[in-house]
């Protein structure tokens, strides 16, 4: 961390503004040389950005931040300048010739995180709120940003930590062990902390919800209408609608989101015995996609098959190899007067008229889990479900220990392993591994 580092912070192209944004050690020197001088910190400061020569690169706005008093920690300077490509590069030669270097993938955050500005999964709060596909997302990433998560996390620490303290204490003294561990107190705590710990998981499923989805494969015989579903559900005409059978021959896939949700939704070529060559691999793909997809929707066509679609239903649930997550479709119900409503287990729908959209939408969601309006998540990630899981396991694993064998020692073995869990998650004893994995996803300038 002794390098002094420099990006380009704003997008490539073409914008009204362009901000190159410095920090460490030789910001001084940068500044003196590029500006003319070190700005008052935290003032904006018009000045103009010079290059070695002393001709002019760019003109704009000049920002000194401190350490440890930024994003940081260390000195920062920020030069907004146009937002042309060729003026900014322009401006990051300048400052590497000054004495930085170009800032790896974020590098930034890296630097904030080591310097204890914010810690892991705020980072990656940084990362997601950058990267939320919808509104909701947004906002679960900027409260995992304030470090509501975090805090969640820092309280269920400390209850866990002053329980140990606590068994730890009557494990030194032998002699009134055994009446010490009889204490409910303890088997209160243990019971408190899991709820706790449940309901964060709860939340952080929640959370991971919105920034990750689910994929939601369309499978079901040529013509049944999966296509015009797929269409109808993207508002847009991403899939090829025909009356000849088997044109889908290759999968489409398109990204919705339904309240927040983000969905991968894919289309397949229909499942049927077929001697195109091409068909066949169409086939294939369409049930290898439906095998790794969260959900399939199986689509019946209800005017070939109106008194035999529990039969087509069975046949094709054989084929997708009895995958768990199929919710079975009625299509083209405009065209079958006789059914009027979706049964228990099916869904009527008519992706011509867009009856039964709406429920499908509900259908999809409470698939995903989702439990609302996403009101009060926080972002999470896959790996901090599974931080909160394996902390979970540690805590039952103890109250085992405690229960069946008045175990004090194991107990708070488990107890250990239980925080451990749970720094993970705040990066306190984060591995090398992991943190480069996490900080070179995010992009430079960050
Ligand atoms: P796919 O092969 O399963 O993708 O089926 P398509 O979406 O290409 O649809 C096959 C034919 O059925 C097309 O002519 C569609 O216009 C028609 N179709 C699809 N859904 C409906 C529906 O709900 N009602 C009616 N009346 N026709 C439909």
């Amino acid at each position: 961390m002794t390098d002094t580092i420099v990006a380009i912070a704003t997008p490539a192209g073409r914008g009204g503004v362009g901000v190159v944004r410095v920090s460490g050690k030789n910001v001084g020197q940068i500044a003196a040389a590029v500006v003319g001088r070190l700005p008052q910190p935290r003032y904006a400061t018009l000045c103009t950005f010079t290059d070695h020569d002393g001709s002019v690169i760019d003109s704009g706005i000049a920002l000194y931040f401190p350490a440890p008093r930024s994003f940081t920690g260390e000195d920062v300077l920020e030069l907004q300048g146009h937002g042309g490509p060729v003026v900014l590069d322009l401006l990051l030669k300048r400052v590497v010739s000054c004495g930085a270097r170009i800032a790896r993938p974020g590098e930034f955050s890296e630097r904030a995180f080591l310097n204890d500005k914010i810690d892991l999964s705020q980072a990656e709060a940084i990362a997601d709120l950058i990267d939320s596909v919808s509104q909701q997302a947004a906002r679960g990433a900027i409260r995992s940003l304030q470090g509501e998560f975090s805090k969640r996390i820092s309280h269920l620490s400390e209850l866990i930590v002053n329980l140990r303290m606590y068994i730890e204490a009557a494990i030194d003294f032998p002699e009134e062990e055994i009446d010490f561990l009889a204490d409910e107190k303890i088997v209160q705590s243990l019971a408190e902390i899991r709820e706790a710990l449940q309901e964060t998981k709860k939340q952080a499923g929640q959370g991971a919800l919105l920034r990750e989805g689910i994929s939601l494969v369309i499978a079901g015989r040529p013509n049944a209408g999966k296509s015009s579903l797929m269409n109808c559900l993207t508002g847009k005409d991403s899939s090829i609608v025909t009356r000849v059978p088997g044109t889908t021959r290759d999968v489409v896939s398109e990204y919705i989101h339904i309240d927040g949700i983000p969905l991968k939704l894919v289309d397949t070529a229909g499942i049927r015995v077929t001697d195109d060559e091409v068909e066949i691999e169409g086939v294939k793909r369409a049930l290898a996609e439906a095998g790794s997809a969260d959900q399939v929707l199986l689509v019946i066509d209800l005017v070939e098959h109106e008194n035999d679609w529990r039969k087509q239903v069975d046949e094709l649930t054989d084929e997708l190899s009895k995958h768990p997550g199929i919710t079975v479709v009625l299509n083209k119900s405009d065209l079958v007067p006789g059914v009027t409503a979706s049964m228990d287990d099916v869904i009527l729908v008519s992706a011509k008229t867009g009856r039964g959209i709406d429920e499908l939408k509900s259908h999809i969601k409470s698939l995903a889990g989702f439990d609302g309006s996403g009101e009060g998540a926080f972002i999470a990630r896959r790996r901090h479900l599974d931080a909160l899981d394996r902390a979970l396991i540690h805590l039952s694993e103890g109250a085992r220990q405690l229960d069946e064998r008045r175990a004090g020692e194991l107990l708070a073995e488990e107890l250990r392993l239980c925080h451990e869990a749970l720094t993970e998650i705040t990066g306190e004893f984060s591995s090398d591994d992991l943190l480069g994995k996490i900080f070179s996803s995010f992009c430079i300038g960050k």
